[in-house]
């Protein structure tokens, strides 16, 4: 999403298209769309020359080993985004969100979606205001976690409107936004950015990987709480 502008861009329930991101990235910027989902999304990644693969090209040994894991235990309905070794989640989802020097802001989130989740089954990640928003007056916010909770609780764009609403600062409007998913016992973090450059990244699991670099060169990176 593109904070400057408001567009967005979303693509769900693929498997053959080399970048998902790039493809979010294409319908915002050259359809009337928001959100391609499946074969329509395929042939519009087809037709703009993006690159395609095999399904196969998506499957690691730590993703089989992780769902292997979960099939295995008695309550096979169980999901899971976040594995205790957080060693072995470390290739889950991605987000991404951005300051540039004229005070744009932009925010991007890709991910494999939860592990067991039933064929079909479209997450918070491309859903504009779950799990990922960018607005210029307020923040960018890019989310993970257990992506039901963060639909229905509009996770990303609730951020953004205590900020704008109740001119909550970045920092209050993201703690409270994952207070409250605590109390629901809705496990995740984000990662936000306002346009001032005031960085919050909370979450109410072990662990989050996270990082920022400023513009001084200042590189922080953090696994833990
Ligand atoms: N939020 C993602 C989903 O619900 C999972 C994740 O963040 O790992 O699909």
């Amino acid at each position: 999403m593109d904070g400057a502008t408001g567009q967005a861009g979303a693509v769900s329930g693929i498997n053959k298209v080399k970048s998902p991101i790039e493809l979010a990235y294409t319908i915002m910027n050259h359809s009337p769309h928001v959100m391609l989902s499946g074969k329509g999304a395929e042939q519009f990644a087809e037709l703009h020359g993006l690159a395609s693969v095999a399904p196969e090209y998506f499957i690691t040994q730590s993703k089989l080993n992780q769902i292997n894991k979960v099939l295995s235990q008695k309550d096979s309905m169980s999901l899971s985004f976040y594995d205790p070794n957080i060693k072995a989640s470390k290739m889950g989802t991605v987000g991404a969100v951005a300051l540039d020097q004229s005070g744009n802001l932009a925010a991007g989130t890709s991910t494999g979606g939860m592990t067991n989740k039933k064929h079909g089954r479209i997450g918070d990640s491309p859903i504009i205001g779950a799990g990922t928003y960018a607005d210029n007056a307020s923040c960018a916010v890019s989310a993970t976690g257990h992506g039901e909770f963060f639909i229905r609780n509009v996770v990303a764009y609730d951020i953004a409107a205590q900020m704008k609403y109740k001119n909550l600062a970045l920092k209050e409007a993201a703690q409270a936004s994952i207070d409250r998913l605590s109390k629901l016992d809705g496990l995740g973090g984000v990662i936000a950015l306002d346009r001032n450059g005031n960085i919050a990244m909370p979450f109410n699991t072990n662990g989050m990987f996270r990082a920022y670099a400023k513009a001084n060169g200042e590189i922080v990176i953090e696994l833990f709480d």
